[in-house]
């Protein structure tokens, strides 16, 4: 149900590096630092990440000789550098075919400097928010939506809905920007849905 329009291969590493990480002791929120290293292990390419690279938002990934350089850009907001980094892990796996010598974009999945392949962007996006946040627990976020057990008062005091609540309450205990968590759950389970636990509220 979840990652939809990614091909198999592709969902198998993206599964793989997760076993890898929680065999590996990684914990929740997910440390993203580590996510990386052991990315680097499976593709057996090396992955160097430049922090406060000075463009507005979001990343830039770029392939070299030796693997893979993402840069971030410069962003108060910790939540935002871990999207970025998980957004750029989604294009080494689903973009770029890694196996060559030096890595290479897939020809269906190519995009230009100009023109963004937005459809590869909002995958990328919510491999992301898979990346960060555990399937189960958006799945029960959408479903068991009533009984999730938070301590609201802090954010309700800040929000009138309980849907907008809990939204940030999941954002901020995964550390994934909440506007991106949002459009990850519509994308994932459709308007309809989130307008129907909008208006039980
Ligand atoms: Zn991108």
């Amino acid at each position: 149900m979840f990652l939809k329009n990614i091909d198999a291969e592709t969902r198998q590493q993206i599964e793989n590096l997760l076993a890898l990480y929680y065999k590996s002791g990684g914990g929740l929120p997910v440390d993203i630092e580590l996510l990386i290293k052991l990315l680097a292990k499976l593709i057996d390419n090396e992955i160097e990440i430049i922090k406060d690279f000075i463009i507005k938002k979001g990343g830039i990934l770029s392939p070299v000789q030796w693997g893979f350089r993402i840069y971030v850009g410069y962003t108060n907001l910790l939540f935002q550098k871990r999207f970025t980094i998980g957004h750029e892990i989604g294009h080494i796996l689903h973009t770029f075919d890694y196996t060559e010598d030096v890595p290479q974009q897939k020809p269906e999945r190519e995009s230009n400097c100009i023109f963004k392949n937005m459809g590869e962007e909002y995958i990328c996006d919510d491999i992301a928010c898979y990346l960060l946040c555990p399937q189960e627990l958006v799945i029960k976020f959408m479903e068991d939506f009533h009984n999730i057990p938070c301590q609201l008062e802090l954010f309700r005091k800040k929000q009138t809905s309980p849907f907008t609540a809990r939204l940030k309450l999941i954002s901020k205990i995964f550390g994934i920007p909440s506007a991106e968590f949002y459009r990850y759950v519509k994308r994932q389970f459709g308007e309809e849905k989130i307008l129907s636990l909008v208006n039980s509220t």
